[in-house]
């Protein structure tokens, strides 16, 4: 570790110099609220000029490179860089606001991308200006992605879209969508499949909002309807489409390993604080329940399993983290963690942690229920847990293929 932090002093200290200059101090620790509140969507406001000014330093996007507007930091810089955001209590609100941007288009461009395609997409991902969606899920295809149906065709000098796409996360909100489409019907699923990035702006597309359980909307579906596409807007190959797809989603698995730096959320209620304060203590400060107690016990030593796994795999890698098959058992630990977490927190509210809304209730025990609730997605989307698995058998334990191809 003495050896990673060889250089790095210097660097830790224009970054504090640069956030007392730049972030807005009425911001410090409130990451994890304003994250999930309109307020960070605003052009308006402390939260904005923070995003504003985050994206034009390149420190939204570390370690892209700074020709295309990243801060071209390395892994180590990376690190050293949200450690300080951490401590100043800031966080970056960008990988938010640019929907899929920031943790799975963007890599996506700068792996498989033209040089065009970089220049024209990527400054603007750093700089927070895009919303981008995914179109990936149809009605017929989810975890058998292979199946999808919509189709392009190549019209000479750009393709026509039509079909319908589902769960499509932020649709009814993006200026660009990164879309899956079946360019040829003759050839094996996935020999006929090309990822197009179509402009959201166009009479062609439609969003239909979809309601959830926990109240929001966070996804649509999505018609094309002779929708267009520029010719220079296929991302890889024609018929590639399936070898850049699957690259993405390993991206947006990394993304869901807990491993992801930056986003710093600011503090939250430890759940031993919970704990303590709903259920109470016995005479030797112990927690009260002896069941809940040993639950608790397990379920931290997970947590702290999962977050050093974390900090080992970094370690490993030297600094030159790279995505691969390993983000699936990553994700699949965060899944895990994050809904034993959730399920724990109501467990110990007791009462209180059956609210919705009224007065009865205190904002974090209406938002514990609200979270429980949002976070059961996080064991669906990316994957399903069980597609990880069959990932998990088949490339990284080398076990032969079941009757999902995947
Ligand atoms: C909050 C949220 C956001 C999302 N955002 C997007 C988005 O932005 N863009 C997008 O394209 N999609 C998005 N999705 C869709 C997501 O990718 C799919 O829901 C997911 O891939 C599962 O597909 P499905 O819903 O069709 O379920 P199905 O594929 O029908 O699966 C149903 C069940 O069967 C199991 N199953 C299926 N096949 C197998 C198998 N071979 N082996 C073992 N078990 C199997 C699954 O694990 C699951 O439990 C989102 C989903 C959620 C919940």
């Amino acid at each position: 570790m003495a050896e990673e932090e060889d250089g790095l002093e210097s660097f830790r200290s224009d970054v504090r110099t640069w956030l007392v200059e730049n972030f807005p101090t009425s911001l410090a620790g409130r990451g994890a609220a304003l994250m999930s509140a309109e307020t960070i969507d605003s052009t308006e406001g402390d939260a904005f000029v923070w995003g504003q000014r985050l994206g034009a330093q390149g420190w939204a996007t570390p370690t892209w490179p700074a020709e295309y507007g990243g801060g071209g930091l390395t892994q180590h810089q990376a690190r050293a860089l949200n450690q300080e955001l951490d401590r100043a209590g800031a966080f970056n609100p960008l990988v938010r606001t640019t929907g899929m941007g920031i943790t799975m288009v963007g890599p996506t461009i700068l792996e498989y991308g033209s040089e065009d395609q970089k220049q024209r997409h990527i400054p603007r991902i750093c700089r927070g200006e895009v919303f981008w969606a995914l179109g990936y899920s149809e009605p017929n295809a989810g975890s058998d992605l292979a199946s999808l149906s919509t189709k392009a065709e190549d019209k000479g000098d750009h393709w026509i879209v039509n079909g319908q796409k589902t769960w499509t996360s932020g649709a009814d909100h993006a200026q660009w969508i990164g879309l899956l489409v079946r360019t040829d019907f003759e050839v094996a699923k996935r020999d006929g499949i090309s990822f197009l990035m179509i402009d959201m702006n166009q009479p062609g597309i439609e969003t239909r909002p979809i309601q959830l359980i926990g109240g929001e909307s966070p996804f649509c579906e999505t018609f094309f309807n002779d929708a267009r596409a520029e010719k220079d807007e296929m991302l890889g190959d024609l018929n590639a489409g399936w070898s850049v797809g699957k690259r993405l989603l390993q991206h947006e698995r990394q993304s869901q390993t807990g491993a992801i730096s930056g986003v710093g959320s600011g503090k939250r209620k430890s759940l031993k604080d919970v704990a303590k304060e709903y259920v109470g203590v016995d005479v030797e400060g112990r927690l009260a329940d002896p069941d809940l107690r040993s639950r608790l016990t397990a379920h931290l030593m997970d947590a702290k399993a999962h977050s050093l796994t974390i900090a080992r795999v970094t370690a490993e890698a030297r600094g030159n983290a790279k995505v691969s098959a390993a983000a699936s058992i990553l994700k699949n630990a965060a899944s895990n963690v994050l809904q034993q977490r959730a399920e724990l927190t109501l467990e110990l509210m007791g009462h209180n942690g059956v609210g919705w809304e009224g007065e009865g209730f205190s904002k974090d025990e209406v938002n514990a229920v609200r979270n429980w609730l949002t976070g059961k997605a996080m064991s669906i989307y990316g994957g399903s847990f069980e597609i990880q698995n069959n990932i998990i058998a088949k490339n990284i334990l080398g076990l032969p293929e079941n009757t999902q191809r995947g």
